[in-house]
């Protein structure tokens, strides 16, 4: 049981929903939290039910969608559902985005259940074992520090549709040309000084070549 102080939350995601602030204590004082959920809802969770929350409640758009089976604009590890695209023997197949510009396309269910996460890019990074920047607890934090960055800086909570046509085109630029293009924040999500924002106007295709070369500072 969660008594008065408790663990700062604040950014923290649990399923659909991201933790904005701390809300009063309920009756028994139990610790509370005000939530905001990626369908734009904001309700009260006690602290002890964060940990179950995958969505805002059982009037939430998204959870009545995953209950349809359809999870478009739904993050799951490094990928981003965007369109179903057709039927493997029973099950449906989704194309995903994946945060390193590629893309991913297989059966919902394995990446909803958790057992993918990545367009493949994820089991070449943790296979890599020299040096301490590769270690997977190092890539996990600065990843995760990186993907709270680019939550934060989505004004919607969810990405749109240009947005995601920004990561189509990068895709096919990597097809038709076999340079692999990688999408960029013009202004760094992380920027020591500015951050950007993860919007269209803020998003530019690179090569993966030049986007190496770029560095994380931005000149003001
Ligand atoms: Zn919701
Ligand atoms: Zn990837």
């Amino acid at each position: 049981m969660t008594r008065g102080i408790c663990k700062n939350r604040v950014g923290e995601r649990y399923g659909s929903v991201t933790v904005t602030s701390r809300a009063p204590n309920d009756r028994s004082n139990n610790a509370r939290w005000l939530v905001k959920c990626d369908c734009g809802n904001e309700v009260t969770l006690l602290a002890n039910n964060l940990k179950r929350t995958k969505f805002c409640g059982k009037g939430c758009e998204l959870y009545t969608a995953h209950k349809r089976n359809d999870v478009t604009g739904q993050r799951f590890g490094r990928l981003i559902a965007v369109e179903a695209v057709g039927k493997k023997g029973r099950h449906t197949e989704w194309f995903f985005n994946c945060d390193c510009g590629n893309e991913y396309k297989g059966v919902s269910t394995h990446v909803i259940s958790g057992s993918v996460k990545s367009c493949g890019c994820l089991g070449i990074q943790s296979r890599i074992k020299h040096g301490k920047s590769h270690t997977r607890e190092y890539k996990t934090e600065r990843y995760q520090a990186y993907t709270n960055a680019k939550r934060r800086a989505t004004p919607t909570g969810v990405q749109d549709r240009e947005v995601l046509e920004i990561y189509k085109n990068a895709r096919n630029l990597t097809k038709e040309t076999g340079v692999l293009h990688e999408v960029d924040h013009k202004i760094p999500l992380q920027g020591e000084f500015v951050s950007g924002l993860h919007v269209a106007a803020n998003l530019q295709i690179l090569t993966r070549h030049q986007n190496r070369k770029k560095s994380r500072s931005y000149e003001i």
